[in-house]
C-alpha cells in the first residue's frame, strides 16, 4: 500500500494511529535535531516531524537531504502538534516518523509552487505540470470537472444523450478558418477539424434522437485576440419538436441550476431583450445589466445648434457615469484620450459635469444652453454629481466605441462585481450580416439557422433587416452560449445558400448529405452550444478562459511546452503528399 491517507484529511481524531503518507516535499525547515517538513499532495499538507531522540539516524540523514519539491513515502505516528495551524484541517497534528522513503528526487522548480509565485506567465506555462501543482490552478481544475459533471447530470436527467461526433470531418463554415488534416490514404485530400459539431447534431435529429448533447472539442484557426483558443470545449446541444420558447426554457433550466449548484444564488426569470435594443441601449450585443449607464440618443437635443460635429453625425449618445464629477480635469482628458485610442477609435469626446445644485459644465458651453444640457441628463438618466460622456459619428461605430467606454468605466468603478451575476437572453438576431471585404452577406450564426417565417419574403428586397429565430445567453457581459432554430427542409436550405452567395453545385458538393438527410423526414429541431471555458470561468468568479484549462495554449496559439506547432520531418511530409514552398 502506498499510503493510508492523503495529506489533507487527519486531524485529532486519528492521533496513536500508524499512517503512511506519499507526496511532495514543500518546505523543509531543519533546526539540526528537529526537522520539520510539510509534505503536499493534491488533498492538502501535512506537517511530518523529525526528531534526533525519537527518529532513528538513518532516517534522519535522508530527511536532512530532501529538497523542495522530492517526492517521497513516509511512515509513522498521528501525534497532537505543539504549536497549531488553524488555517488548515490538518494543523492540529502532525507526524512523527518512523520510516521514509524517497521515492524521486526533484530538481530545483523554476518557480515558488505557493498560492502566490514568483514565476511569470510564461514560464508557468513551459512548467506547466508544476504550475498544476499550485493550489489556485489545482482548484480551477477541480472547479471545472464539478461543473462538467453537473452539467452532465443536469442534462442526462431531462433525457438528453451524451453522443460523440466526429473530429475529420469536412469543413462547415461558421465564420472562422479550419484546421486540417492531410489525408495520407487520400492524395491531395484533407479532412477539417470541427468548428462544432453543427452539421452532425442537425443529422442526429433526423435520426430521431431528440435530445442530444456532447461535451465536445471544437476547433477554430482565428486571428487570435485575447483570450481565446484555437481549440475549446463546448456544451453542445440540440432537440427536436420544439421552438425557441422550448429550448431558451430548458437551458435557463440548465443555468439556474449550475448558479444554484455553484453560488446558492437563485436569479429568478432571465430578462429577454431583443438584438436592436441591445444594440440602441448598450451599443452591444451581450450587454453586461449588472449596472445601468444605459445610453441615451441625443440627436433630437442636440443637433440643433451651431455644433457641427454633432449636426454632421448618424448618431449622438451618451451616458451617466454615476459620481464622475469628481473627476478632475485631468482624469476626464485621459478619458477623452482613452477614447481615441486606435482600438476605440473615437475621434474626440464631449462632456458635461452635472453639479450638485443642479447646474450643468459641458465642454461645449459655447454651443449648448443650460436647458440643452438638462435635455441631456434626462436622456441619459444622469444625477447631480455625475459626468455625461457625448460621443457622436456613424450609427454602429459610435456605438461601439461608447459600448467599449461603459465597460471600462464600470471596470474601473468596480462595478462588475464578479459574485453577481445577471444573464440575459439576447433574441431577434438579424439573419445576415454584410462583409465589406467580400462584397457579400454572409450568415450572421450560420446558414443553417431558420429566418423568421413571416419575413421570408424579405430576403428578396431587404435581406438586412431579416430577422433570424437565432439567440444568446448573456452571463455578465460574456456571450456564453449561442444558438438558434434551424432550417429544416431542403427548399428552405437551399434558397439560403442561394442567398449566401453559393452556387447549387457549391451547396450541394459541400452541404449535400445535410439537404439530401433534409428529405427523408426531418423534425422541426432547434439547439445552443455553450462556451464551456468562459462558463467555468465566470462561474468561478474570474474572465481568464485560461486558468481553467489545464493545458493551455498562448496568445500566439503556441503550446510552449510541448513546442507545438513545430515542422515535421521530410518522409513524414513525403507521405502525406505535401511539398512545402521554401
Ligand atoms: N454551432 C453553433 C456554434 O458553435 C451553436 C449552435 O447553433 O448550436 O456557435
Amino acid at each position: 500500500m502506498f499510503r493510508s491517507h492523503t495529506c489533507g484529511e487527519l486531524t485529532l481524531d486519528q492521533v496513536g494511529k500508524k499512517v503512511t503518507l506519499a507526496g511532495w516535499v514543500q518546505k523543509n525547515r531543519d533546526k539540526g535535531f528537529m526537522i520539520w517538513v510539510d509534505l503536499r499532495d493534491r488533498y492538502g499538507i501535512t506537517q511530518l516531524i523529525f526528531d534526533e531522540e525519537r527518529t532513528p539516524k538513518s532516517i534522519m540523514d535522508i530527511a536532512k537531504s530532501l529538497g523542495r519539491e522530492f517526492v517521497i513515502q513516509v511512515s509513522g505516528d498521528v501525534i497532537e502538534r505543539e504549536s497549531k495551524n488553524e488555517k488548515i484541517l490538518t494543523g492540529e497534528i502532525e507526524i512523527l516518523v518512523t520510516d521514509l522513503k524517497i521515492l524521486n528526487s526533484a530538481l530545483l522548480p523554476p518557480f515558488t509552487i505557493e498560492n502566490k509565485t514568483d514565476g511569470g506567465e510564461d514560464l508557468r506555462m513551459k512548467f506547466r505540470y508544476l504550475d498544476i501543482r499550485r493550489n489556485p490552478v489545482k482548484e480551477n481544475l477541480i472547479f471545472r470537472h464539478k461543473v462538467t459533471m453537473s452539467v452532465r447530470n443536469y442534462l442526462s436527467e431531462k433525457s438528453f444523450v451524451e453522443i460523440e461526433t466526429p473530429y475529420l470531418i469536412k469543413s462547415t463554415p461558421e465564420g472562422a478558418r479550419d484546421f486540417v488534416v492531410p489525408s495520407r490514404m487520400n492524395e491531395g485530400e484533407f479532412y477539417a477539424l470541427p468548428q462544432s459539431p453543427q452539421t452532425f447534431k442537425q443529422l442526429l435529429m433526423v435520426g430521431g434522437m431528440d435530445k442530444y448533447f456532447q461535451i465536445v472539442k471544437c476547433f477554430r484557426d482565428e486571428d487570435l485576440r485575447a483570450d481565446r483558443q484555437p481549440e475549446f470545449t463546448q456544451i453542445d446541444c440540440e432537440m427536436a419538436f420544439v421552438d425557441q420558447e422550448d429550448v431558451l426554457n430548458t437551458f435557463e433550466g440548465m443555468i439556474h441550476h449550475l448558479l444554484e449548484e455553484f453560488h446558492g444564488v437563485s436569479v429568478g426569470k432571465f430578462p429577454v431583450m431583443n438584438y436592436d435594443d441591445a444594440m440602441r441601449r448598450y451599443g452591444n450585443d451581450k450587454p453586461d445589466i449588472r449596472f445601468g449607464m444605459e445610453f441615451g440618443e441625443l440627436n433630437e437635443v442636440s443637433q440643433h445648434r451651431d455644433f457641427n460635429v454633432f449636426n454632421n453625425s448618424e448618431l449622438v449618445i451618451g451616458i451617466a457615469v454615476p459620481g464622475g464629477n469628481s473627476y478632475s480635469r485631468k482624469e476626464i482628458d485621459q478619458l477623452i484620450d482613452w477614447v481615441k485610442r486606435p482600438q476605440v477609435g473615437a475621434l474626440g469626446m464631449v462632456y458635461v459635469r452635472c453639479n450638485d445644485d443642479g447646474s450643468f459644465k459641458s465642454s461645449v458651453d459655447k454651443f449648448f444652453d443650460q436647458q440643452d444640457l438638462a435635455q441631456w441628463a434626462t436622456k441619459t438618466g444622469a444625477e447631480p454629481g455625475d459626468l455625461i460622456c457625448v460621443l457622436s459619428g456613424e450609427k454602429d461605430k459610435v456605438r461601439a466605441q461608447l459600448s467599449a467606454l461603459r465597460m471600462e468605466l464600470a471596470e474601473r468603478n468596480g462595478m462588475r462585481k464578479p459574485n453577481e451575476f445577471a444573464p440575459l437572453w439576447v433574441v431577434d438576431f438579424p439573419l445576415l450580416e454584410w462583409d465589406e471585404e467580400t462584397q457579400r452577406y454572409h450568415a450572421m450564426h450560420h446558414p443553417f439557422t431558420s429566418p423568421k417565417h413571416d419575413q421570408i419574403d424579405l430576403l428578396a428586397t431587404d435581406p438586412a433587416s431579416v430577422k433570424a429565430n437565432a439567440y444568446d445567453l448573456v452571463l455578465n457581459g460574456n456571450e456564453i452560449g449561442g444558438g438558434s432554430i434551424r432550417i429544416h427542409d431542403s427548399e428552405t436550405q437551399s434558397m439560403m445558400f442561394d442567398y449566401l452567395g453559393f452556387t447549387p453545385e457549391e451547396a450541394e458538393s459541400q452541404f449535400g448529405f445535410l439537404m439530401n438527410a433534409f428529405k427523408y423526414g426531418a423534425p422541426p429541431h432547434g439547439g445552443i452550444a455553450f462556451g464551456l471555458d468562459r462558463l467555468v470561468a465566470i462561474l468561478g468568479g474570474q474572465e481568464t478562459i485560461r486558468d481553467f484549462i489545464a493545458f493551455p495554449k498562448n496568445n500566439s496559439g503556441r503550446d510552449i511546452m510541448i513546442d507545438a506547432p513545430s515542422p515535421i520531418d521530410e518522409d513524414q511530409l513525403d507521405e502525406l503528399h505535401i511539398k512545402l514552398k521554401s
